[in-house]
């Protein structure tokens, strides 16, 4: 026991205290283990200090890794990639921009102008956009509503919007038409007045959007006889046209529907005459009325196309409605057919758009259409026209 003191004497700890001088006994011996114990636990703080830091170092390096890993992901991987998409997106979007200029180029030059009838619901850029849309380069539209009444007030912030996208694609010829219950050629001098008033505001209108033409349907004699409604068509004429218009104003052909004036090429002719401001007339020539009105367009085109030329002449021609006809020939029907899928049929309708007396002119589907429609008709004419 004393041995075991003794050494306790020798202890460090007792060196270093060095206020034992008292015997060592039992309890000396636990107060020397509890002071070497003291003495060390700084030791063992520091360890378990540093242990635990070291524990939180590591750990905090751990996280700092998984940090500066995902930093290294976004910084050299998830940025560049994202940069990269965008510029895809890009160019795809400038490719596409491209493609519409070149395919609005394209359009200028192949020359084939067809479009259809739009609503004009939205003003002229809708309309334009909507041309587009279903790569058409022209379009008609009502004045007003087709039966007629108050037309809408022309935005001209709209207008010079239209005329800015129409140059940027290739939109050059518009077809402005006037409503179809219209008629000049009245019993009623009522009727005769409204369609008066009617037309000689939508011209007036026209002059915003000006170089175009506007189409009108001859009338209607209703029994009063051809040469009495012509009669009236051409006063009506003579009263509205004025020498500053740029508008020419187009007679369309009709199917001789009821007791419809314009039914052949000499009414037309009849009414061209006795127009004093004859250079602001012309003619739409109506595919499905012509053949309903009994021109065969399908078996003998060129004799039609002929025939008209030497009734009217060829350089008042200024409009196509492009459109098949439900009817046989001759039927005086006037109910339009999808292209193709009538009685002209796509055939006879490829030789008209390539014809070389038509294919520089304008065409307007009419066809039973929506949007959609109209842009597969558009494709298969577009496939079929050749320069
Ligand atoms: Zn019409
Ligand atoms: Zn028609």
């Amino acid at each position: 026991m004393l041995l075991l003191h003794d050494s306790l004497l020798h202890h460090p700890f007792r060196l270093v205290r060095g206020n034992y001088g008292r015997p060592i006994t039992d309890t000396h011996f636990s107060e020397i283990r509890h002071e070497s114990f003291r003495k060390y636990a700084p030791v063992f703080q520091n360890a378990a200090f540093i242990l635990t830091h070291m524990c939180i170092l590591q750990y905090i390096t751990a996280f700092h890794k998984a940090l500066f890993f995902i930093l290294y992901l976004i910084i050299f991987f998830i940025l560049p990639f994202l940069c990269l998409l965008c510029i895809i997106i890009e160019l795809y979007t400038l490719a596409d921009k491209q493609k519409m200029k070149g395919a609005a180029i394209t359009r200028r030059n192949n020359m084939l102008q067809i479009g259809c009838h739009l609503s004009a619901s939205k003003g002229y850029e809708a309309m334009g956009k909507e041309a587009v849309k279903i790569n058409a380069n022209t379009f008609q539209f009502f004045t007003r509503n087709p039966r007629g009444g108050k037309a809408k007030e022309i935005n001209p912030t709209d207008v010079e919007k239209y005329l800015a996208f129409a140059d940027e694609h290739g939109i050059s010829r518009i077809l402005a038409h006037a409503p179809y219950t219209l008629n000049a050629a009245s019993v009623d001098p009522g009727l005769r007045e409204f369609a008066k008033l009617t037309m000689a505001d939508d011209l007036k209108r026209m002059e915003y959007t000006p170089g175009n033409c506007y189409n009108f349907h001859p009338g209607s004699h209703v029994g009063q006889g051809a040469e009495v409604g012509i009669g009236f068509i051409c006063d009506m004429l003579n009263e509205i046209l004025t020498p500053k218009q740029s508008t020419t104003v187009l007679l369309e052909t009709m199917s001789g529907k009821g007791s419809e004036i314009g039914r052949t090429f000499e009414e037309l002719r009849e009414i061209l005459d006795r127009v004093s401001l004859s250079d602001k007339m012309g003619v739409c020539l109506d595919t499905c009325h012509i053949w309903d009105g009994g021109y065969d367009i399908v078996n003998h085109p060129d004799e039609v196309l002929t025939e008209f030329d030497n009734i009217i002449g060829l350089s008042r021609l200024k409009a196509i409605h492009l459109n098949d006809s439900m009817n046989p020939l001759g039927s005086h029907k006037d109910r339009h057919a999808k292209i193709g899928e009538g009685e002209i049929g796509l055939e006879a309708l490829t030789r008209i758009i390539n014809h070389p007396a038509l294919c520089h002119l304008p065409f307007y589907l009419e066809t039973p259409n929506e949007l959609d429609g109209y842009k597969k008709e558009i494709e298969i004419l577009r496939k079929r026209y050749t320069e």
